[in-house]
C-alpha cells in the first residue's frame, strides 16, 4: 500500500503542473474573449448610431421637402395677390403666405439642429469605428501571440501527460478512480498530507485514531472535512 500511496502523490505533483498549464491556456483565451466583447460593444454602439443618423437624415429630407412646398405656396400666393379682387381675399391670402412663411422658418430651424445631431453623430461613428479598427489589429495581434504561446504549452502538456500516463499505470484502478473523481471535485487536489494531525487540504483536524493509523502508512484513509485521500506528512524540522 506504501507504494501506492507514493505513487499517487507523484501522480498529484504531475497532475498540479497540468493543473497550472491549463489555467495559462484558459487565461490567455478569457483574455481574447474579453477583447472580442469590447469590440462587440463597440459595433454595437456603432449600429445605434446609424439607426438615430438614418432617422434624422429621414426627418431633414422630410423637412426639405415641406420647405419647398412652402416655397412653392408662398410664390403662388403672391402671385394671386396681385389680381385679387375683394379685401377679404387678400387678407386670406396674406394669412396664408404669413402661415406659410411661419411653417417655413420652423422647418428651417429644425433642419439646423438636425444637421448638428448629425454631424455630432457623424464624428461619433468615426471615431468609434477608428478604435474599433485599431482594437481589431491588436486583437488579431494578440491572437496569433496566444495561439503561439498556446502551442508552446500544448507540447510542455503532452510531455507531462505521457509521463502521467507512466505514472497510472501502476496504480490499481479502482484507486484511480477514486483518485480522479476526488480531483474532479475538490479544484484539482485529491491527495493531501496530514501533518500534526491537520489536514494540508482544508486545514481540519482529523480523529486522533485515525491520524494513528494514517502514520503507519498502510491504508489510504479520506479526510472527513473536505474529503480527499491523505497520507502522512511529518512536520518539517528545524
Ligand atoms: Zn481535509
Amino acid at each position: 500500500m506504501k507504494e501506492e500511496i507514493n505513487k499517487l502523490i507523484d501522480l498529484q505533483a504531475i497532475d498540479l503542473k497540468l493543473k497550472t498549464l491549463n489555467e495559462e491556456m484558459s487565461e490567455g483565451v478569457a483574455e481574447l474573449e474579453k477583447r472580442k466583447t469590447v469590440i462587440e460593444e463597440r459595433r454595437r454602439n456603432i449600429d445605434r448610431f446609424q439607426e438615430k443618423l438614418q432617422v434624422f437624415e429621414q426627418r431633414k429630407r422630410e423637412l426639405e421637402l415641406e420647405n419647398e412646398e412652402m416655397a412653392t405656396r408662398i410664390k403662388d400666393r403672391q402671385t394671386k395677390l396681385m389680381n385679387v379682387q375683394t379685401n377679404r381675399e387678400y387678407q386670406s391670402l396674406l394669412k396664408e403666405i404669413e402661415d406659410a412663411k411661419k411653417n417655413a422658418n420652423d422647418a428651417e430651424e429644425e433642419i439646423v439642429h438636425l444637421m448638428e445631431q448629425i454631424e455630432n453623430l457623424q464624428t461619433k461613428i468615426s471615431e468609434e469605428s477608428n478604435v474599433c479598427k485599431a482594437e481589431e489589429s491588436l486583437l488579431a495581434e494578440k491572437t496569433s501571440e496566444v495561439e503561439n504561446h498556446e502551442a508552446a504549452l500544448q507540447k510542455q502538456k503532452d510531455k507531462i501527460l505521457k509521463q502521467r500516463n507512466k505514472k497510472a499505470k501502476g496504480i490499481p484502478e479502482a484507486m484511480q478512480r477514486k483518485y480522479d473523481t476526488i480531483l474532479a471535485h475538490r479544484n484539482g487536489i485529491a491527495i493531501v498530507g496530514v501533518t500534526d494531525g491537520v489536514c494540508q487540504g482544508c486545514f481540519m483536524s482529523i480523529p486522533p485514531q485515525q491520524y494513528n493509523n494514517l502514520m503507519k502508512g498502510e491504508d489510504l484513509f479520506v479526510c472527513p472535512t473536505c474529503q480527499r485521500l491523505t497520507y502522512y506528512l511529518p512536520a518539517e524540522e528545524e
